[in-house]
C-alpha cells in the first residue's frame, strides 16, 4: 500500500493506471466506508482511498476541530484490506491558488442539509472536483448514508468529468442506526436513543401505505418522535428519491431526516 501525501507523488503513483476505483473519505474508517472500498476492489483494477477532513464543507468550526481523526487505526484498515494507494494530503496540495472552483447551488436545490447547512455542499463539491481532477477514476464510490450529497455529487461530477458515481447502500449497526464517523461523539445512552428513532422511522415507512400522504401526517410524526425522545429534530420529509421533490406517495420515495443528539447532528434516510 502506497501512501501519498503530495500532488506530485500522487501524479507519479497514478501514471499508467486504468481502470481506478476512488472512494474519498474523512477518516475515522468504520464498516460503511469498508462496504465502499470492497466493491472498489472487487469492480476495479487497482482503488484508491482519500482521507482529507475537509475544512471548506464544515459550517461550524468546531464541528471541524472535533471531527474525529483517527489516522493509525485508518492506515491499519486499509493495510488489511489490500488497497493500493492512500491519499493524505494536507490543505495545501488541495487548495492551491491556481485551481479555484466556484460551486453555485440552484434554489431548488437549497432544501435538506442543503438549508440547514449554508455552504456544507458547495464546500463538498468543490472539494470533489479538485480531488476528481487530480485522481482521475474510472469510478467514485459513494454512500446512500448522504444520499443528497450522492445525488448532487453526481450530477456536477459526472457533468465535468469521464468519472462514473456508484452509489453503495447504507451499512448498519445491529440496532439499525447507520454508521457514521460521527457516532464515535455519541455516549451509549444516545447511541441507543438514536438506535430506537432509527427502528420507529422504518417502522413508520413500512406501515405507510399506498395512498396519499399529507404532509400533516409527517409533521405529526415528527412532533411525536420530538416528544417522545426529547430531541430536536432539523427536518423530517418524504421526498422523491430522483429529483428529491417533495412527494405526496411512498412510491419512488425516501424519508429523510437530521435531528440533534446532545449537539450531535445525525442525518439518515430510508
Ligand atoms: P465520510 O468519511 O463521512 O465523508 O464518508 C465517506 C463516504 O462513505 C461517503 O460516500 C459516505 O456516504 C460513505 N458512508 C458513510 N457512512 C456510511 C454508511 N453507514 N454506509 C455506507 N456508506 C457510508
Amino acid at each position: 500500500m502506497k501512501i501519498l501525501l503530495r500532488n506530485s507523488d500522487l501524479n507519479e503513483a497514478l501514471s499508467g493506471v486504468s481502470n481506478l476505483g476512488f472512494v474519498p473519505t474523512m477518516g475515522s474508517l468504520h464498516k460503511g466506508h469498508i462496504s465502499l472500498i470492497r466493491k472498489s476492489l472487487i469492480s476495479c483494477n487497482k482503488t484508491i482511498v482519500s482521507i482529507f477532513v475537509n475544512p471548506t464543507q464544515f459550517n461550524n468550526r468546531n464541528d471541524f476541530k472535533k471531527y474525529p481523526r483517527n489516522i493509525k487505526k485508518d492506515l491499519k484498515i486499509l493495510k488489511n484490506l489490500k488497497v493500493n494507494f492512500v491519499y493524505m494530503p494536507d490543505k495545501n496540495q488541495i487548495y492551491s491558488s491556481t485551481n479555484r472552483v466556484k460551486i453555485h447551488l440552484k434554489k431548488k436545490d437549497k432544501i435538506l442539509c442543503a438549508k440547514h447547512r449554508k455552504g456544507h455542499f458547495e464546500g463538498v463539491i468543490d472539494v470533489m472536483t479538485r480531488l476528481t481532477k487530480l485522481v482521475k477514476p474510472s469510478k467514485i464510490f459513494m454512500g446512500e448514508k448522504d444520499f443528497q450529497q450522492l445525488l448532487l455529487v453526481k450530477r456536477f461530477i459526472e457533468k465535468k468529468f469521464k468519472s462514473k458515481i456508484i452509489s453503495c447502500k447504507t451499512i448498519r449497526d445491529k440496532n439499525k442506526l447507520a454508521l457514521s464517523s460521527r457516532n464515535l461523539h455519541l455516549n451509549k445512552k444516545d447511541l441507543i436513543k438514536a438506535g430506537k428513532i432509527t427502528k420507529e422511522i422504518i417502522s413508520f415507512k413500512k406501515r405507510l401505505s399506498k395512498k396519499k400522504i399529507s404532509k400533516k401526517f409527517i409533521l405529526g410524526k415528527k412532533k411525536e418522535i420530538e416528544k417522545n425522545y426529547n430531541i430536536n429534530i432539523e427536518y423530517l420529509e418524504m421526498r422523491n428519491y430522483k429529483n428529491l421533490h417533495i412527494s405526496n406517495k411512498i412510491n419512488n420515495s425516501k424519508i429523510f431526516i437530521a435531528y440533534y443528539l446532545n449537539k450531535i447532528r445525525l442525518i439518515d434516510n430510508f
